[in-house]
C-alpha cells in the first residue's frame, strides 16, 4: 500500500494547526536567512515529496513548481531521488498558502522519534537546524493541538507507508548517533506535550525532563548574541530583537 493524493488530501485537512497560534516564529529566523523564514527557502532544504503529494498540489494550487537545481549539488540530490518522490519550491513566504503547504512544511522542524525498539514515543526536531531555526531553541510554544494532528497525520501515513516509517527510524537512530557523540541528552516533546530527554550514550535510555533542561541555541540566547548572528549570516542586525511584537502578523513587509 503507499500514499495516494486521496490520503494527502485527508493528511492536509487534519493537519492544519500552526506550531503555536501567537508566535510567528518567521519573524525571528527570517533576519538570519536574508528576511525569508529559514524553512521556506529551497537553498537550506529542497522540499521532496511523493509524486502522489505532488499531482495533489498540482491540482489545488499554483503555488508549487517543480525544483530546478542551482548547482552541481542540487542537481545531485534531484538525481538521486527515489522514482516515487520529486523536488519542488514554492513562490516564497509572501504568497504561501497555509492550506497548501506540503506535509513536510507542517511537520518542520519536527520528525517522529522512534525508540530503538522501533516505538513512537514523541517529536524530535531536525538538529542542523538549531542554529537558525527559533522554534527548536523554544520548544515550550508547541502547542497540543498540533502535536496531536502532528502524531495522528504520522500514524496515518505510516499504515500506508512502511518506507517513510523506516525513515523515521533510521532518523531516530541517527540522532541517537550524533547527540551521544556530542554527549548531549535528546529533547523530545511527548504525546501529552510534556517533556522527556534521551540519554546519550545509554542505549536510548528516555527519561522525563523540563523545559529548562534543554538550553537554547546561543544564536537564541540572548538579542546581542541573536544581532551577532544575524551579522554573521550577512543580514541587518539593528533593532533586531527576539521579543518582537508578536501581534504584528505580516512580518515579510517590514523585515
Ligand atoms: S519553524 Fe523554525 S525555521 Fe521555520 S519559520 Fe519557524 S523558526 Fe523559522
Ligand atoms: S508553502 Fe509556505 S510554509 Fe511551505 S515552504 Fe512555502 S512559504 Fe514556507
Amino acid at each position: 500500500m503507499s500514499m495516494k493524493p486521496k490520503h494527502f488530501d485527508h493528511v492536509f485537512k487534519n493537519f492544519e494547526s500552526a506550531i503555536s497560534e501567537k508566535y510567528d516564529c518567521g519573524r525571528i529566523c527570517a533576519p538570519l536567512n536574508g528576511g525569508e523564514p529559514v524553512c521556506c527557502t529551497a537553498d537550506n532544504a529542497i522540499p521532496v515529496v511523493e509524486k502522489s503529494e505532488w499531482k495533489l498540489l498540482k491540482k489545488r494550487t499554483d503555488l508549487w513548481r517543480k525544483y530546478k537545481p542551482v548547482d552541481a549539488a542540487s542537481r545531485k540530490i534531484v538525481e538521486e531521488l527515489a522514482d516515487t518522490t520529486c523536488a519542488i519550491e514554492c513562490k516564497g513566504a509572501a504568497h504561501c498558502e497555509r492550506h497548501n503547504r506540503t506535509m513536510a512544511c507542517r511537520a518542520f522542524p519536527f520528525f517522529p522519534y522512534f525508540t530503538k525498539e522501533g516505538d513512537l514515543v514523541g517529536l524530535a526536531y531536525y538538529w542542523i537546524f538549531e542554529d537558525r531555526c527559533w522554534v527548536i531553541s523554544n520548544l515550550q510554544i508547541v502547542e497540543q493541538t498540533y502535536i496531536d494532528e502532528f502524531l495522528a497525520s504520522y500514524k496515518y501515513v505510516f499504515k500506508r507507508d512502511e518506507a517513510d516509517e523506516d525513515a523515521m527510524k533510521d532518523q531516530s537512530a541517527a540522532m541517537r548517533r550524533v547527540f551521544s557523540r556530542w554527549n548531549r541528552p535528546i529533547p523530545l516533546i511527548a504525546p501529552d506535550g510534556s517533556f522527556k530527554k534521551v540519554l546519550p550514550k545509554s542505549g536510548g535510555k528516555i527519561v522525563d525532563a523540563k523545559i529548562e533542561d534543554f538550553e537554547p541555541h546561543e544564536n537564541f540566547s540572548s538579542d546581542k548574541k541573536y544581532r551577532k548572528a544575524i551579522k554573521e549570516w550577512g543580514g541587518k542586525a539593528k533593532g533586531k530583537t527576539l521579543s518582537p511584537d508578536w501581534s504584528e502578523k505580516e512580518w515579510w513587509k517590514n523585515p
